[in-house]
Parts: C-alpha cells; structure tokens; sequence
C-alpha cells in the first residue's frame, strides 16, 4: 500500500514540475499518464497472481510489486501447513500400520455402533469386509442376542465370550469394548478357540487319569483290607493266591498306565529332531518275540520284514509305536486268528510298516476316534487284557513326529489292518545306519 502511495505521489510531483514548466495540461496529462501506467501494471500483476492461484504449491510469480508483500506470508502459512499435513498423514499411516500389525483384531465403532473401521485380524475373526460392512450396526454383523447384551451395556469392566460357527468351524473370540474419543468405541478381538480347546483337553485327561487311576487303587485297597481284616486262617490258600493274582494285574495295569503316561509326556516335551537312521527289522524282531510271549502259541504269525530297509528317526519312538501295533493284534485277535506283519518298501519310495489280524475288528464310525487318548471300543475288554488307552495315541503321535501316517481300516467280525507309512524323505538303507542302532532300541 505504502509502494502504491509513494508511486502515486511521484507521478504527481512529476506533472507538477512538467506543469509549471510546460503549462498546466501537460502537468495533468503527465498524471493521468502515469495512473493508467500503474493501473495496467497491476492489472498485469493480478493476472499473474490469478494463473498462481492455480498452481499454489509453487512459490508465487516474482517481482509482483505491492502484492509481494500480501501473497510472500499466505504462500509461507500454506506451506507450512502442507507440511504439517503430510507429518499428520506420516503418523496416521504409522498407526493405520501398527493397529494392522496388531495380533489381535481392533474395530471402531460410530456413537451409533456401525462400523467405522477395522484392522486384517478382525476382519477374518467376524468374517467382515470393509467396503461391504462399513456404515453397517455392528449388531446386524453380529447376531446373537449375548452381543446384542454385551454391546447395549453402558460400560464394559469385562470382556465377553463368544461362540461363532458350528461344528469343526466352531471358534470361541474373546470381545472387549471400551468407548473412546466423542462417543465413539473401540473393540479388540482375540481368538482363543486353541487355548480353549487345550483347556478343555486338560481338564478331560486330568479326569481320565485320576479315573483311570481309581479303579485299580479301589480293587487293590479292598483286596488288602479283606487281607488284613480277616485272620489268616479264614481264608482258604486258593483264594488268597487268587487276590494276591487279582491284586498283581491290577498292580500291572496301573504300572502300564504310568510307563503310557511317560511316553507321552516324553513326545510331548521333546524336541522333534530329524533322528538318525535307524534300521527297523530287528526292532519289529523284538517286538514279536513280546506279542507271541502275550499270545502264548495261540495265533498264528505270518511275517515278511525287510532287513535293508532303515528309517530317519529315532528308535525308541519307533519301537513304542512297532510294539503297540502288534501287541494290540494280539489283544484284539481270539484264540486261532492270524497276525500277518509286514515292512516293505513301496513302489513310490515310501515305506510301509503294517499289522493286520483277523481279529473282532473296529466298527466303521469309531475308527477316527481310535487314535483319541483313553479312547476303547470296549472299555472291559481292554482293561481285561491290560490296555491303558493310550497305545494308538502314543502310535500315531510317533507316526506325526516322523511325517508318516496312520491308516487304519478294519471290519468288525473279520480284523483290522494297521498301517504306518513313512515318507520316501525319511527313508534310506542298512548300510546308513550306525551299527548300534541295528541293535533293538530299548522302548520308551
Ligand atoms: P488299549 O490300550 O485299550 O488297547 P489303544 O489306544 O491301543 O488302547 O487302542 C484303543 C482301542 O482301539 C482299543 O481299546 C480297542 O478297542 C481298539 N483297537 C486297537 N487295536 C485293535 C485291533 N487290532 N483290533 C480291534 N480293536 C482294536
């Protein structure tokens, strides 16, 4: 403004000076003149700032005269500000980044509980899609009417359990709302179906075993009070060898039971390390002299094992899984059935360990529960013959821990064929094995 004035000015001095020299019309020519110049160059300038205007991220035209002073401040402020703007974008980016990042899932939630936003984690765990669901009542996505509780609470001291799906595809989150900024809410997710289940599977085998447990500790302590109650003379010799025979099968059971319960515990806190390879021949040798010493000549034994054929591995699980196979033929198969026992090497490469009997076999639908720990067909039965209800467990964990599977086909009234396969990768010859593991590896 002061630029314009003294411009103004100027040209007024100068008309004056051309007036008294030149007459009067010169002086106020040389004015107007002079006006007209500084309205044209201001209008030049404005048309500069008007193209700025559209591009405003650059700095604004040089030399623009009086508007140097009013555009040099608002180019400055906006500058400043884009950058405040961009470091705003960084940091939210940054949370955006570390909310996705989150292993739990996080949603927010407008004062109207529809979605506003919502992290990777609590998309899978609700089964939303943001481009569908955003804008949508949270209470529409979620519909159980323990939600629709949770959710119309006024606060929320603690978290709610909740189980979605059915079935096998049946997954328990744990929800937590809390409000936040003006109205809104904030709700973390967390599955915790696996914890639940291992919970669950705690419990259940804690009660097995102390289940299992009971019964032989309920017969021997009734055997031994009878014992000492009594005087010695009133019970006949017979009878006495009779309890002293009871007692020590029950004795055996729950030693059986202990010895499973190590080897599982002992799979389950070892490391799963690749193993060396061990040659299974001799193994499945000593295992068949325990199964026909349980089968005292009454079954028949038809075996083709190869001597060749080695497994990376590691022997003892090996045997305990070799052993449980072929002892269950026995206990399973009456008096006159034929336990064939086969270990060969397949046309693909992979190897195949195989017990079959013409045992009472397995009803069809109970087969997959087989390898569940505790699990028997017939509980009496099994007990009778010294079975813990463990042996397939620890078989097919074996079979696990060395990448093989466990096939079992059986019929019931005509046997049952079990099968470890091993991958071609864990199978390897003799000639690899170190010499003391030709040698049978001792059971778990
Ligand atoms: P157990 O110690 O009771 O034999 P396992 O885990 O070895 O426990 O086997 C689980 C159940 O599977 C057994 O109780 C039995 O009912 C059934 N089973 C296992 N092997 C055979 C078999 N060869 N023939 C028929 N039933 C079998």
């Amino acid at each position: 403004m002061s630029k314009t004035i003294v411009s103004i000015a100027l040209w007024a001095l100068g008309g004056w000076l051309l007036g008294a020299w030149l007459g009067a019309a010169t002086g106020w020519a040389v004015f107007a003149l002079g006006l007209l110049i500084m309205v044209l160059v201001s209008g030049l300038q404005l048309s500069r700032i008007a193209r700025w205007v559209h591009h405003i991220d650059e700095p604004p035209p040089p030399s623009i005269g009086p508007w140097d002073e009013i555009l040099a401040p608002i180019y400055r402020k906006l500058k400043q500000n884009r950058l405040d703007l961009k470091e705003r974008n960084r940091n939210f980016q940054r949370a955006l980044l570390a909310a996705e990042a989150l292993p739990d899932g996080a949603l927010t939630l407008a004062p109207d509980k529809s979605l506003l936003w919502c992290n990777q984690t609590a998309a899978s765990h609700l089964g939303l899609d943001l481009s569908r669901d955003r804008g949508h009542s949270i209470l529409n996505i979620i519909r159980t009417p323990e939600f629709a509780r949770y959710a119309h609470q006024d606060h929320w001291d603690k978290p709610l359990t909740l189980h979605l799906g059915r079935g096998l595809h049946m997954r328990t989150l744990l929800l937590h709302m809390t409000p936040y900024a003006v109205g809104q809410f904030l709700m973390v997710t967390r599955d915790i179906t696996q914890i639940e289940r291992l919970e669950s599977t705690r419990k259940d085998f804690v009660a097995n075993v102390s289940h299992e447990m009971r019964t032989p500790l309920t017969v021997l302590s009734g055997f031994i009070e009878t014992l000492l109650d009594l005087p010695d003379d009133a019970i006949p010799l017979d009878q006495r060898r009779r309890y002293l025979h009871l007692m020590e099968q029950q004795a055996h059971n729950m030693q059986a039971l202990v010895s499973d319960l190590l080897t599982l515990s002992a799979l389950e806190s070892s490391p799963n390390g690749q193993g060396e390879p061990v040659v299974l021949a001799p193994l499945i040798r000593t295992a068949l002299t325990q199964a026909q010493a349980i089968s005292k000549d009454r079954h028949l034994f038809d075996v083709q094992i190869s001597d060749t054929l080695a497994i990376i591995g590691q022997a003892s699980e090996l045997s305990s899984a070799i052993s449980n196979l072929l002892t269950n033929a026995v206990r399973y198969t009456p008096a006159g059935g034929t336990i064939r026992v086969r270990w060969a090497l397949l046309p693909d490469g992979q190897a195949s360990y195989q017990v079959a009997d013409t045992g009472i076999g397995i009803d069809y639908a109970l087969i997959p529960r087989l390898t569940e720990r505790f699990f028997r067909v017939d509980r009496g039965r099994s007990r009778a013959s010294g079975g813990t209800g463990l042996g397939l467990a620890i078989t097919k964990h074996v079979a696990l821990r060395h990448q093989a599977s466990l096939d079992i086909d059986s019929t019931p009234g005509e046997g049952s064929t079990f099968t470890i396969r091993f991958p071609a990768s864990r199978v390897c010859d003799a000639s690899a094995a170190p010499p003391q593991s030709k040698q049978a590896a001792q059971a778990l």
